[in-house]
């Protein structure tokens, strides 16, 4: 059962379906007793908030992994853009002062630890071993890659590897991300585990 939550989940900008929401809080609340969580594309925190409360009952710790500066859907003119999260001096996106406000709503601060940052740059030091992935970065196969290619590697055996966006039909959404779970299966290293929504998990063998 997901927890009393303190502020309404309807007024948090993003893109996450109810059963997914209860899915990732599922998977995180198992995963977390064994280490770390990791998501990729945290956005204004509506994931991050179910991911954070299973990773604060268990007192582990939800690395929260985003530039912040909107992907290819978020820049002005394209369909997703948000005047409100866009920094008009610097001429940028900004949902980092967004995301901050609800994880702090959330009681979420010491739980939360954000990397404002891109994926490969996050990574490359990266040596702490994980016990779930969530990834919901871009939707570019490049960025897919990315992100697939700097997380997967550092999943615990027994981990839990989170895909979000899973389209099998073009016509209802990008093939970025349903690319890197099919690689995943393929590399037999994965096995399926649950199937909720667009989102897909898998377990790392
Ligand atoms: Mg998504």
């Amino acid at each position: 059962m997901i927890p009393e939550i303190p502020l309404d989940m309807d007024q948090i900008k993003g893109f996450l379906a109810a059963d997914e929401a209860g899915a990732l809080y599922r998977y995180a609340l198992q995963a977390s007793a064994a280490g770390p969580v990791l998501e990729i594309g945290s956005y204004c925190g509506k994931s991050t908030i179910y991911l954070g409360l299973a990773c604060q009952a268990n007192d582990s710790t939800l690395f929260a992994l985003d530039h912040h500066r909107g992907s290819e859907e978020h820049q002005r003119g394209e369909m997703f853009h948000d005047p409100a999260l866009y920094d008009s001096g610097a001429g940028v996106m900004d949902s980092f002062r967004e995301f901050r406000r609800n994880i702090r709503a959330a009681g979420l601060e010491q739980t939360v630890v954000p990397i404002v940052a891109g994926s490969a740059a996050a990574a490359r030091h990266w040596q702490t071993p994980l016990a779930m992935v969530f990834i919901d970065g871009g939707h570019s196969l490049d960025a897919a890659l990315t992100d697939y290619r700097c997380w997967a590697p550092l999943l615990r055996p027994g981990g839990i590897l989170a895909i979000h966006d899973l389209f099998e039909d073009a016509a209802a959404g990008g093939q970025a991300p349903y690319a890197i779970y099919r690689m995943a299966l393929a590399s037999g290293l994965f096995a399926p585990l649950a199937r909720v929504n667009s989102l897909g998990v898998l377990g790392r063998l």
